[in-house]
């Protein structure tokens, strides 16, 4: 067994050329790979829609592309998509036996597929000396994502667990919600998913406390139906957790010259998550479900009473689960 202290992140050419997923020269064998899967944009109708970049700017989904050598398009990421396209076409109870790994894999494609390609986008697209929207030093912080989304090319294993989240919920489609949702945040390295009836949160380096914490809240559920606003009250709260964090993961990779025995991704230490101010996650919660807030027309006096009370969609004052039916309406207390 070879132990190494850096991944081929540190050697990797970040431009048009290279493979953004095994990183190699792509030479002859150059294709573009789809960040937002043809799938998922045929399904959603996505292609002329727009998705909106970290400088505000905004791209068609059907332009958002990266460097891809066809191996990695055509073999493994390919295989990678039928499986996600035919377990979301199938519904929630699908989903729910795809292993995590595949999700996210999945996630973190179109995660660090936008990163990769903020990269070559000038950050004022009207002058040609502008800057890249994200530099390259800031792309580091990705190194580990990076090592992790390997697995979608080889095998690999964490034997002290998993380091990420995630999570998925079985979702009401109110017919005055759209049925695609798609946002990122990269303050707690997170993004959301809404499919029609199926929604999933993938937190990248949490070291799991959201699979325990807010895990307990969706098997608390037990795949009864959300409503899309509890599941971005869920977001809201899993990035207000991730902004806690005031520890960092570190890992130990250990790989083999024979790429068929499995890349080891070991976690030492772990997540210290900070003490938590319920008037600062008031203001996440108002930033992050705006939308909700003002389609109910709340204002956030509504939202955050002091010293320390927020409206919730997800459980009441006594911590009892709290279940909506389509239009929003509470329909049953548990517990
Ligand atoms: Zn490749």
């Amino acid at each position: 067994m070879v132990s190494i202290e850096s991944s081929q992140f540190d050697h990797m050419q970040l431009d048009d050329h290279h493979c953004f997923l095994c990183g190699k020269d792509m030479g002859s064998c150059a294709t573009e790979e789809h960040v937002f899967p043809k799938w998922l944009q045929s399904r959603y109708d996505l292609w002329n829609q727009t998705t909106r970049l970290l400088n505000e700017t905004k791209i068609q989904y059907k332009n958002m592309k990266v460097p891809c050598c066809a191996g990695c398009n055509n073999e493994d990421l390919s295989k990678l998509e039928n499986e996600i396209n035919e377990a979301t076409s199938a519904g929630y109870e699908a989903l729910m036996q795809v292993d995590d790994l595949k999700l996210y894999q999945w996630a973190a494609k179109i995660y660090y597929g936008i990163l990769r390609k903020e990269l070559t986008l000038k950050h004022d697209r009207t002058d040609m000396n502008s800057p890249s929207i994200l530099a390259s030093t800031d792309f580091q912080h990705f190194k580990m994502m990076h090592f992790i989304m390997q697995s979608i090319r080889k095998p690999v294993v964490f034997p002290s667990g998993a380091p990420y989240s995630v999570l998925v919920a079985n979702l009401h489609t109110p017919s005055n919600v759209g049925n695609f949702d798609f946002r990122d945040n990269m303050l707690g390295h997170v993004i959301k998913i809404r499919l029609g009836n199926i929604g999933f949160i993938v937190a990248f380096e949490d070291g799991a406390i959201n699979e325990h914490s807010y895990g307990n809240y969706l098997r608390k559920v037990a795949g009864r139906k959300l409503h899309p606003i509890q599941f971005d009250e869920l977001f809201a709260r899993i990035i207000y957790q991730n902004f806690l964090i005031d520890s960092q993961l570190n890992f130990v990779l250990a790989m083999h010259e024979d790429e068929m025995i499995p890349i080891s991704i070991d976690v030492v230490g772990s997540v210290r998550v900070g003490e938590r101010d319920q008037k600062e996650f008031a203001e996440f919660f108002w930033e992050f479900c705006n939308y909700w807030f003002e389609a109910n027309d709340l204002t956030f006096d509504d939202v955050f009473k002091p010293p320390n009370l927020v409206v919730s969609w997800m459980s009441d004052v006594n911590d009892n689960l709290i279940l909506l039916d389509e239009n929003g309406d509470r329909v049953k207390e548990l517990e």
